[in-house]
């Protein structure tokens, strides 16, 4: 009657009991006649015959529901983390590009803000746009527009490699990087390889004004967070050198300190 998956068990669990004459604990199945599989535990006490044989009184309770209840509590805690998994990926994550949203963004930026305030250490922004994106749409239609805006979010991802960096979905064809630790220069070295890794991508773009694939204007921003400033400076700063890089002829990167005070 006992199920055979939990042979083993009860063996050594007697042969231990057996050996060093402790009371004998164990939950195992046991399969009725009927079919059904009851789950029990035994508890009982050795005792050591004169022939050298061992004696068990005790008792066996069933705690089939016990058994059944742990299981739906364990099949409930599996469901919840994959809830909790999934409400967490729906509140962060682009549902189109599958990069961190605006909303990871913000939340993001506002904590690195604040830990590099406390380490008066240098905080990067790059806003990027992709070039003619209006006529992209027009030219190949919604969907691959759709699908353009998931090869650029991918694409750089992967571009951007130190773990505390965020590549987020700004909006629309709009996208930003956050950047901890890192000084213009920096920040302009990873805006180059992003511009870079765009035109590699070579998605072609016959109705843009300014090359045959499709490319993306970038904005720089560099700040040592300062208590009387906020993160919207920096946010402005890299529109503003944004705007610049439209203005200039797109396809490129241009460095808000590069604009002089107007900028601020
Ligand atoms: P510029 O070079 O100055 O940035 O010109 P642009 O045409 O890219 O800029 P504009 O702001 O005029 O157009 C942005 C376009 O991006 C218009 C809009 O339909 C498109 N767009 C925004 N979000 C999405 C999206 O999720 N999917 C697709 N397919 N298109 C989008
Ligand atoms: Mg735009
Ligand atoms: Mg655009």
């Amino acid at each position: 009657v006992l199920h055979p998956d939990d042979l083993d068990k009860i063996n050594q669990s007697i042969a231990d009991s057996a050996t060093h004459l402790t009371p004998w604990h164990c939950e195992y199945r046991v399969c009725l006649p009927s079919g059904n599989i009851i789950w029990v535990v035994g508890h009982a006490t050795p005792r050591r015959e004169p022939d050298g044989s061992t004696i068990w009184h005790g008792y066996i309770t069933d705690i089939t529901e016990r058994k059944e209840a742990e299981s739906q509590l364990q099949k409930m805690q599996v469901h919840l983390q994959q809830v909790n998994q999934k409400l967490s990926q729906l509140l962060n994550i682009d549902s189109l590009t599958k990069i961190a949203n605006r909303r990871c963004f913000n939340l993001r930026l506002k904590q690195e803000w604040l830990r590099l305030q406390r380490n008066q250490k240098p905080l990067s922004l790059i806003l990027f746009d992709v070039d003619y994106f209006k006529n992209y749409n027009d030219h190949y239609g919604h969907p691959q527009g759709d699908i353009c805006l998931t090869r650029i979010a991918q694409c750089v991802k992967k571009a951007v490699k130190r773990p505390a960096d965020l590549v987020a979905r700004y909006g629309g064809e709009e996208f930003v990087v956050i950047l901890p630790d890192t000084d213009e220069q920096g920040a302009i070295a990873v805006a180059q390889r992003i511009n870079l890794a765009v035109t590699k991508l070579a998605i072609a773009h016959q109705t843009s004004e300014i090359a045959d694939h499709v490319t993306v204007s970038v904005g720089i921003a560099t700040q040592i967070p300062q208590a009387d400033k906020s993160v919207k400076t920096l946010i402005a700063q890299a529109d503003t050198a944004l705007y610049q890089a439209k203005k200039q002829g797109r396809n490129q990167v241009v460095s808000s300190a590069s604009l002089g005070s107007g900028a601020d």
